[in-house]
């Protein structure tokens, strides 16, 4: 599904959180917010999930305006930064929890359930705790927890930066091999991380204090960056 922002704004208090946002996420996309910290990111993804309401301009989902549309009731995956899964459940109930909340049939949550463990690498760990799972591990459980309803918009915020810089490096191209080339689904993923978003975006929006800056490809914002602030965060040599 395509994701649009029509001159979204989003203040809390006197600080304008969001400012005058206009751009089109098409349909299958990699697309990537960059900004610094407090640039405005995750206020977006909980904007396009329906966790916060802009106070001006339109959010349009698959052409539909879903300024006032329930977060359930929008086909919307989210993942946070700390992913925090149900300590009490083993891997199997995490995965299956969304279903189960959905009243899927329950030979019907088995065979999702696999599908997703299968995806992520994480079928021997089903009978486990999260307690006894790496963070890695316990990163994958909480994507197949996501991606077990098949959602077409996947938001993701920050999902790496919790994790050890090797498994980060990994975790890029395994995210997007399974998101864009597997799943095919829209995916919009918020990082402050220059190197992530340049791996792994078809494009990237780049973010300063709610405003964006420059919406490109990772290519055409590192040869063509539009001032110093883009320049700077991407990192053109001088
Ligand atoms: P980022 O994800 O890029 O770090 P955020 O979207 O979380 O940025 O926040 C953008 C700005 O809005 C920050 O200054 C933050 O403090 C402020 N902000 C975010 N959520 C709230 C809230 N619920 N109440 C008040 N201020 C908020
Ligand atoms: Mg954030």
């Amino acid at each position: 599904m395509s994701v649009s922002f029509k001159g979204v704004t989003k203040r809390f208090g006197d600080l304008i959180a969001v400012k005058n946002v206009n751009l089109e996420i098409q349909k299958g996309e990699f697309f990537v917010f960059l900004g610094p910290s407090g640039s405005g990111k995750s206020t977006l993804l909980r904007i396009i999930a329906g966790l916060e309401e802009p106070d001006e301009g339109e959010v349009i989902i698959d052409g539909k305006v879903v300024n006032r549309v329930d977060p359930s009731k929008r086909d919307i995956a989210f993942v946070f930064q700390n992913y925090a899964l149900y300590p009490h459940m083993k891997v199997y109930d995490n995965i299956a929890f969304p279903l189960k909340m959905r009243k899927y049939p329950r030979e019907e949550i088995h065979t999702k359930v696999l599908e997703a463990a299968e995806m992520l690498g994480i079928r021997h760990l089903l009978e486990k705790y999260p307690y006894q799972l790496s963070g890695g591990e316990q990163q994958r459980v909480a994507l197949a927890r996501a991606i077990v309803r098949r959602p077409k918009v996947f938001l993701l915020d920050e999902p790496l930066s919790n994790l050890d810089a090797k498994l980060r490096v990994r975790l890029r191209f395994e995210l997007r091999k399974l998101l864009h080339d597997q799943l095919n689904t829209t995916t919009i993923y918020v990082t402050h991380d220059q190197a992530e978003a340049m791996t792994m975006a078809d494009r990237i929006a780049v973010i300063n204090k709610g405003e964006v800056v420059q919406v490109d490809t990772p290519g055409r914002l590192y040869n063509n960056p539009v001032n110093t602030f883009v320049a700077g965060f991407i990192g053109t040599p001088p």
